[in-house]
């Protein structure tokens, strides 16, 4: 309100002010004369006003002339668009603001507007390559498919755009489930762009999951040669693959490559588990037993694990158990106190009937990291000396509740494996088993530990021994619950 009297106000002024400059100017005396090239012109005030401004519309004009001058040689010159651009340059404005409002409507998750500007930018910009990019887009958000499809078509035609329109085309025929053609797709892709990362991954994974492992190592190759992964990680990697191939090449009988593979794999990446435990056997099936124990004791002292343990004795299956326990000591010399060695010696002297030697090996174990199977092995130990069943079934019962201990695990999805595989069974990741022990939260513990008296409690030919069995699980299990306690 006040504000438009102040305009009121400033534009009377505004007006007066002319008139009186127009006034003053008319009736002011004298005049300006010019001299050019022999002519004299004489002119008083109020023309030389309206000269100047004629002055200046014409300086103007000129500038206007050129300009569509320039754009008329650029468009003699081959440039087609330069001449409708000179005349659009409204429209230009107009097509980059709907432009921007599209691009904000789909920031804002509007898809609809973002469709709709889309195609007004298109209609006054007449640039697919970027207007196709946002149509594609705001499709993608609502769910358009067909349209969305039918846009990155149109990308894939352009020289600029093909790599957005074969990426688009690509997870869409992920989401569709068709792996075939968006390994193709992938592939196309790769060639177009063979540093863009995710890319790099995807196909990777295409590959690995249809179980071409050539492919997949030449893809890792170029990713490595691109700087995406470090070193290390293209070796164990590489080898992953190598070992894959391998596994592949064995299951169809072509033993002399599998070998040399598997052998291969195991040198790029010694503490890979299943490559030293894969070129292992294949040295045991030579006979060539001296390599075979090097390999899985330079596994062993990067990592004991029990693969490596079934394998060292698979180089001489037939010995006796005092042998075997001769032959392992060798293994584990270096890693004397981890637990891996001390529950496999314990299981070779249990097996070799030795049991206060097993007990003894397994030391504090049970009671500083309890496992489900460093108590199955006292379970063992107690029945081997002949202690009652109570005892043993006590040991049996912890274990049911105690931790799994490490285990194959998906980095990814946390799948637990029975064995290790290139690829997760369950997300489909490569690479991503590692031999951890899950945490607390991830083990499906039983129903509950209050459940287990009754199973026990089943039993009912134990008789008077019954109560003195139920207390010994009950002591176990409060045991068990101090032991956790702490931690959470
Ligand atoms: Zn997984």
């Amino acid at each position: 309100m006040l504000w438009s009297l102040v305009k009121i106000v400033f534009f009377v002024v505004l007006v007066a002010a002319l008139a009186f400059g127009g006034m003053f100017l008319i009736d002011s005396e004298g005049s300006m004369d010019i001299a050019f090239m022999g002519f004299k012109i004489s002119l008083s005030p109020i023309k030389v006003v309206i000269a100047v401004v004629v002055l200046l519309v014409a300086a103007w004009l000129l500038l206007k002339l050129v300009g569509l001058c320039v754009a008329l040689m650029k468009f003699l010159l081959g440039d087609e668009t330069a001449l409708s651009r000179y005349f659009d340059r409204n429209r230009e404005r107009k097509g980059f603001d709907a432009m921007a409002e599209g691009m904000m409507a789909l920031a804002s998750g509007e898809g609809r507007v973002a469709m709709a500007k889309a195609s007004k930018a298109e209609k006054y910009l007449r640039k697919p390559e970027l207007t196709n990019l946002l149509t594609a887009q705001a499709a993608e958000m609502t769910g358009d498919k067909r349209k969305a499809q039918e846009v990155y078509r149109r990308l894939v035609a352009d020289d600029r755009t093909r790599f957005v329109g074969v990426q688009g085309m690509m997870k869409h025929k992920l989401e569709e489930g068709d792996k075939d053609t968006a390994l193709k797709l992938a592939e196309k892709a790769f060639a177009l762009k063979p540093k863009h990362v995710e890319m790099q991954d995807t196909l990777l994974q295409l590959q690995a999951e249809k179980k071409d492992w050539s492919a997949a190592r030449s893809t890792l190759s170029a990713k490595f040669k691109h700087g995406a992964i470090p070193r290390d990680v293209h070796k164990r990697r590489d080898a992953v693959l190598a070992l894959s191939e391998a596994k592949g090449v064995f299951e169809t009988g072509a033993t002399v490559e599998a070998q040399e593979a598997a052998i291969e794999a195991n040198k790029k990446s010694p503490d890979l588990i299943p490559a030293a435990v894969m070129a292992a056997d294949e040295y045991t099936r030579q006979g060539k037993d001296r390599q075979a124990t090097r390999i899985l004791k330079k596994a062993w002292d990067v990592q004991p694990h029990p693969d490596l343990a079934a394998a060292f004795a698979r180089i001489a299956p037939d010995e006796t158990p005092n042998a075997r326990i001769k032959r392992f000591a060798g293994l584990v010399r270096a890693k004397p106190g981890h637990p891996e060695t001390k529950m496999l010696m314990a299981e070779l002297q249990i097996a070799a009937e030795d049991f206060p030697a097993a007990r003894r090996t397994l030391g504090d174990l049970v009671e500083n990291s309890p496992t489900a199977r460093s108590m199955t092995l006292m379970a063992a130990i107690e029945r081997g000396e002949g202690s009652a069943d109570a005892v043993v079934r006590g040991w049996l019962t912890r274990a049911l509740t105690a931790p799994r201990g490490p285990q194959w695990m998906c980095d990814k999805c946390q799948t637990v494996h029975v064995s290790w595989e290139p690829i997760c069974a369950s997300c489909s990741a490569f690479d991503t088993l590692s031999w951890r022990t899950p945490a607390q939260s991830e083990v499906s513990m039983p129903a509950g530990t209050e459940m287990l008296p009754m199973i026990v409690g089943s039993d009912t030919e134990v008789g008077a021994q019954h109560e003195q069995d139920t207390d010994f699980i009950e002591d176990a299990i409060i045991d068990e619950e101090n032991d956790k306690s702490p931690t959470e």
